[in-house]
């Protein structure tokens, strides 16, 4: 009987890896494979948590740059990941996989509002949960969202789901042919590097309260699976020992 090494997890899905191949919007394949997935690793008794971004439909900086007041522009990236957020579990409750959305926006009619101990007791009840709406902040980002509720949540890591690359490279492998996949590295070195793996305050937050980062393809059947059963994918980012 193959045997999970984590009890609870944070999943960030970007909202990049909703659109599947168009780039835009919400596949209807892909989000049922990503909807498979998770069934998977839940029926192995893993409790699960999601935080799913916006960027496949609104992005703040994107926003700002048409003009729009930045603040305005992020809370309308936040209703964006509500959007994606209601999609995946919609996805979810297809194939029967029991599903709550919290929504760090107030939205009675469509999403509980973000309650942690209530998050906690739907993870135990073997529920999955999504975190809707980012952290309710403007000038934060969803992979902020998954430091802060995996902290909150005592969640033992994040697994951070890319659809167009396999794990941290030294340089973007689609511009640079030399760039290099790291198999694990530290906070302190991706902070260092700036390597694009998430923004500084998201690898503070992790540093700071020691969860470990897994950062691989979503794109691959079966790979949340291979790393909530210990499986060495990807690229592991951890505190400061490696
Ligand atoms: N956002 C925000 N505060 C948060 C989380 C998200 O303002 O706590 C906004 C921000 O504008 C961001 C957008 O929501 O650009 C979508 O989130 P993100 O870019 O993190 O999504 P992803 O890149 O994962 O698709």
């Amino acid at each position: 009987m193959e045997k999970p090494v984590f009890k609870r997890i944070v999943l960030k899905v970007s909202g990049e890896s909703l659109a599947g191949n168009n780039g835009y919007g919400i596949e209807a394949s892909t989000i049922a494979s990503i909807a498979e997935q998770v069934k998977e690793v839940v029926a192995f008794g893993v409790e699960v948590a999601i935080v799913v971004g916006g960027g496949n439909i609104w992005r703040g900086i994107a926003g700002t740059a048409k003009g729009i007041d930045r603040a305005t522009a992020d809370y309308m990236g936040m209703l964006a990941t509500v959007m994606n957020s209601l999609a995946l579990q919609d996805a979810l409750e297809q194939i029967e996989v029991p599903t709550r959305v919290q929504s760090s926006i107030a939205m009675q009619q469509i999403a509980e509002p973000y309650i942690r101990r209530r998050a906690i007791r739907h993870l135990e009840k073997g529920r999955v949960v999504i975190f809707a709406a980012g952290t309710g902040n403007p000038f934060f980002s969803t992979d902020t969202t998954a430091a802060l509720r995996a902290a909150e949540i005592e969640a033992e890591v994040i697994l951070m789901a890319k659809n167009k690359v396999d794990g941290v490279y030294s340089a973007d492998p689609f511009k640079d042919p030399t760039a290099v996949k790291f198999e694990e590295l530290t906070y302190m070195e991706v902070l260092n590097k700036n390597l694009g793996v998430m923004d500084a305050t998201a690898s503070s937050l992790c540093m700071d309260n020691n969860i470990p980062l897994v950062v691989f393809a979503i794109t691959e059947q079966d790979n949340i699976k291979k790393v909530v059963l210990g499986e060495k994918i990807g690229t592991i980012v951890r505190g400061s020992v490696k």
